[in-house]
């Protein structure tokens, strides 16, 4: 027994159709086996390609977010400080910030001191400079 295939238009025998007891003929002609395979294979691409497309906008939006939050923590003031444990003295105008990147370098954050808070980048700068020449570690 043969069939066409309503979709590619092919004749082949029942072997390249599934069964279908709904049809008259037994077999569901509407789409052969390999038209199945290949219309099962473009969905499975269109879901990979949708995946992917999905987390590349997600990832803009989550990096688009983290600016965000980090320029509405960024403060008009600079903050000199100490990490007690590192023995280490900076200048930010973004503490949460700094300190985020930090802990994620492995240095000890657990004690923060706020040395001073200062109105210009420069006199921070100038403070932390002091520091830095009686001993203390930093940003070189
Ligand atoms: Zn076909």
């Amino acid at each position: 027994m043969e069939f066409s295939c309503s979709c590619c238009k092919k004749v082949k025998p029942k072997e390249g159709f599934y069964k279908n007891k709904r049809q008259r003929s037994g077999y569901d002609t509407s789409r052969c086996k390999s038209c199945i395979k290949d219309r099962h294979a473009e969905r499975s691409e269109g879901i990979k390609e949708y995946r992917s497309r999905y987390y590349r906008d997600n990832a803009e939006e989550k990096k688009a977010y983290a600016r965000e939050r980090r320029k509405r923590s960024r403060s008009d003031k600079f903050t000199v400080y100490l990490l007690e444990k590192e023995m280490y003295v900076g200048q930010t105008n973004n503490l949460s910030y700094r300190l985020k990147q930090h802990r994620a370098s492995g240095k000890n954050v657990s004690k923060v001191v706020e040395l001073g808070i200062y109105d210009t980048r420069r006199e921070a700068l100038d403070r932390e400079a002091m520091y830095h020449r009686i001993g203390y570690k930093g940003k070189k």
